[in-house]
């Protein structure tokens, strides 16, 4: 999962961007795509608004490599298909779980519906008190909290399911990555400043936003610094 702080109204261009070339704002737009001219341009904001990273499951995303996706199935309510508050940028064509045959993020979820656990208003606070929801593991999986309420357990394990964000290969990307890059540089850390070590790692990765699966690699440290 990837916080992600909206603008409290939407970008200047946005309206333009959905607006067919005969001038006319469509919102079923999947069916008209090619009548569309500026939707990339939507999706590139929307990229950038989340650093580079899926929404689900951060990974990092080209403008190639990614599609627009609506938080809100359309076919539940279509005056959201266009909304900016109901839309993200999502990885594209996901490689099916070999274990499962399961894909991942929209491609899973289809037209369910989740608790946007992704939208914080303030995210950067979010970051770094680190989420309360979800719990990583250091074989790269991730695990709803059991150390809160049980309708918000309920919520994220639901999370998780609908968008498989335990597909084998996200799992091993994400424990590569922080067993690859964290524990090596734990290793390679002089003795004297191991004690210090996950909090500097911390406040590394809270500064650089656009670090792929940077929100599970926080829980996980914040899990060993004791920030949640
Ligand atoms: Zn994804």
């Amino acid at each position: 999962m990837q916080f992600i702080k909206k603008l409290v109204t939407q970008p200047a261009d946005w309206d333009y961007w959905f607006t067919t070339t005969t001038n006319r704002r469509t919102y079923d737009y999947a069916s008209d795509y090619s009548d569309l001219h500026h939707l990339r341009a939507a999706k590139h904001f929307l990229i950038n608004e989340q650093n580079g990273c899926c929404a689900y499951c951060g990974q990092g995303i080209s403008l190639d490599g990614s599609s627009i996706e609506h938080v809100v199935p359309k076919e539940l309510n279509v005056s959201l298909s266009t909304d900016y508050q109901n839309l993200v940028a999502v990885c594209k064509k996901p490689v099916k779980d070999p274990e499962t045959g399961k894909d991942h993020c929209d491609k899973e979820k289809g037209s369910r519906v989740i608790t946007p656990f992704i939208f914080f208003a303030d995210s950067d606070v979010t970051d770094k008190k680190g989420n309360t929801y979800f719990k990583s593991k250091s074989d790269g999986s991730i695990e709803a909290n059991t150390n809160t309420t049980l309708s918000n357990w309920y919520q994220a394990q639901a999370f998780i399911e609908v968008l498989n964000l335990n597909h084998s290969l996200l799992r091993q990307n994400r424990a590569k990555d922080m067993l690859a890059g964290l524990l090596s540089a734990y290793i390679a850390c002089p003795k004297g400043q191991k004690g210090i070590f996950w909090k500097v790692q911390f406040e590394h990765i809270l500064k650089n936003k656009k670090i792929p699966y940077r929100q599970f690699l926080l829980n996980y440290i914040a899990g060993k610094i004791g920030v949640n």
